[in-house]
């Protein structure tokens, strides 16, 4: 059973889940599941996961996008909401949920050759499940991310994304909304927007456009090669945009990948799905005041090249070997779907 324990030194919550222990090859150096009959997320091998949450079909009735339960989950859905005191330190209960988007039925497809049709089912079975999660009040925070690759922390190769659902607002975001919040009484305007205006005036960082979406390599970007995808007018989001403008963030996210691919080779990557979190019954409804008008959805891509080390873990302060619009340049060349 999971637990989640606050840290008095740094002021942050880490989540204690023995129960990931039992993970495949957690132990064994980091290894690529390549034998199918071992691989849980094949059509044909269902019962090895627990039942599905969220289900897509073809016409022919195969699925082509699954969400499960998490087998070997970090938080459970089951557990009471509470908090108490243990001596010197506070204890909170695990409750959350953390499931598995089985993004298709094809073990060894790359994300550079989805689809728009895969890129919108995919988006769609996110939508969903944060619009589903949301309906509970314990959950203040729906994170969607992809690990994909070893040295991304993923342990399986078939192509997949996980929803992590907590009861606290994880301290990052925290972080982005004091931020963008200060930045909107200030300005009147959304953060990112204003961001996002500045890049297309300036070109020189931003490497795919349409009439939703850009995608750019950030300023001050932490990771070489690193990515983000966000609206050109403030959406704050995922869950509540129109089937048009997920259509658009997927044209992206295609022209995007397959960029990405042709300038870095096959590489391991993390992407981050960027939603704001939901009120709850323990938060102060002040503190989410406005918070659709500043806080802006965006989709962040992390590229694995090498490993972080010390200096990243001890203070937090990235060191980034390539210069942001070098890396544009490189994206940009690559010619538009
Ligand atoms: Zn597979």
């Amino acid at each position: 059973m999971s637990e989640v324990r606050y840290c008095k030194l740094r002021g942050e919550k880490v989540i204690i889940a023995p129960e990931r222990l039992h993970r495949p090859s957690y132990f064994d150096k980091p290894k690529q599941e390549d034998d199918l009959t071992l691989c849980p997320f094949e059509p044909g091998s269902e019962k090895a996961t627990p039942d599905a949450i969220y289900t897509a079909q073809d016409k022919n009735g195969n699925w082509t996008c699954r969400v499960v339960p998490n087998l070997y989950k970090a938080l459970s859905i089951e557990e009471h909401f509470g908090s108490k005191r243990i001596g010197f330190n506070t204890q909170e209960s695990g409750l959350g949920a953390h499931e598995v988007i089985i993004e298709t039925p094809q073990h060894d497809l790359n994300m550079d050759h989805y689809t728009l049709e895969q890129w919108q089912t995919y988006l769609k079975a996110a939508a969903s499940r944060i619009k589903d999660l949301s309906h509970d009040i314990r959950l203040a925070h729906i994170q969607v991310f992809k690990n994909h690759g070893a040295a991304a922390g993923a342990t399986l190769r078939h192509p997949h994304s996980q929803i992590l659902a907590t009861a606290f607002i994880p301290p990052m975001i925290e972080r982005e909304i004091e931020l963008q919040r200060a930045y909107f009484q200030k300005e009147k305007r959304a953060l990112l927007i204003d961001i996002v205006s500045e890049e297309i005036r300036e070109e020189k960082r931003v490497i795919y456009e349409n009439s939703a979406f850009i995608a750019f390599t950030p300023y001050a970007s932490l990771h070489a090669f690193e990515v983000i995808i966000a609206p050109k007018e403030q959406k704050s989001n995922l869950a509540s945009l129109h089937t048009d403008t997920l259509k658009e963030l997927s044209k992206a996210l295609q022209n995007v990948y397959k960029k990405l691919y042709t300038v870095l080779g096959n590489f391991d990557f993390n992407m981050i799905f960027k939603n704001p979190p939901q009120q709850i019954e323990h938060v102060n409804p002040n503190y989410f005041y406005q918070m659709d008008q500043f806080f802006t959805f965006h989709i962040q891509i992390i590229p694995r090249l090498y490993t972080l080390a010390g200096y990243e873990f001890g203070t937090n302060v990235h060191i980034n070997p390539v210069l942001p619009e070098m890396a544009a340049e490189k994206l940009k060349e690559e010619k538009n779907g």
